[in-house]
């Protein structure tokens, strides 16, 4: 992930055996890190919630099974300690952009950090976010677009790509794209995977799932391994292109 037009995939997880088939599909496609989420912010507390420590415990095994570096979000400041020990990045998700106290901590954390732009946050409050961790002493931050609230309803929330060479202009960090999140929408994700590539994002993160009908969290927009093998290779030339002399 995280170079040059790559690839995150990413899901929650349910299993060691659904995480591993994935993790397996996703390195095979050119997939540089895995996502997948052990504590879950769910809108609803009805909903499923991840699998919590047990989920750091498979997220390990299948990084030492397949090699993929691993990231992961930490939902506060209780369990920071366990996910940094985890993962090779921790994911600050949209909800805790501006949680202060969450960001000061990240910055005095070895890992780097994947920080999501909050839901209704301007590009100028999300690189202050940015900078709390920076200025605690960690250097290591990657932005991560995730899409706004706006007024339409075709799809989640509304893919702001107008902020990737904004924040290119305005700042060294890398900036990812998330178009899952983004659009909530699996037949949306691979064009604005392409766009976002086009746009000039230093990588994509993407949800997939081998059967996402049965998916405990954001099937709908799941990609299926065989969609996401051929997102790899598109944006490859997608990224080829726009950098050509
Ligand atoms: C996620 O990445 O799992 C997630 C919940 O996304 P966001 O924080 O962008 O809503
Ligand atoms: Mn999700």
């Amino acid at each position: 992930m995280l170079g040059n037009g790559a690839d995150a995939a990413r899901r929650a997880i349910e299993s060691e055996e659904q995480l591993l088939i994935i993790a397996r599909h996703v390195k095979k496609a050119g997939a540089h890190l895995l996502r997948g989420g052990a504590y879950k912010p769910r809108t609803s507390p009805y909903s499923f919630q991840g699998l919590e420590d047990a989920g750091l415990k498979i997220l390990k095994r299948v990084r030492e099974e397949t090699g993929l570096p691993v990231v992961t979000e930490a939902v506060d400041h209780e369990v920071y300690d366990l996910v940094e020990e985890a993962a090779d990045m921790v994911q600050i998700g949209a909800r805790n952009m501006q949680n202060f106290s969450l960001l000061k901590r990240a910055g005095r954390s070895p890992k780097p950090v994947l920080l999501k732009r909050g839901q209704s946050a301007t590009v100028e409050e999300w690189l202050m976010a940015a900078e709390y961790i920076l200025e605690r002493g960690n250097p290591r931050v990657v932005l991560c677009e995730r899409g706004v609230r706006t007024f339409t309803r075709h799809s989640r929330n509304t893919l702001d790509l107008s902020a990737v060479p904004f924040v290119q202009r305005e700042s060294h960090l890398p900036i990812v794209v998330d178009p899952s999140h983004a659009t909530g929408k699996r037949h949306q994700v691979t064009p604005l995977s392409r766009a976002a590539v086009a746009a000039g994002a230093h990588g994509v993160m993407v949800e997939v799932h081998h059967a996402p009908e049965e998916a405990l969290c954001d099937g709908a927009q799941s990609l299926h391994p065989d969609e996401f093998e051929t997102l790899c290779r598109q944006i490859r030339l997608v990224y080829q292109a726009s950098t050509s002399p």
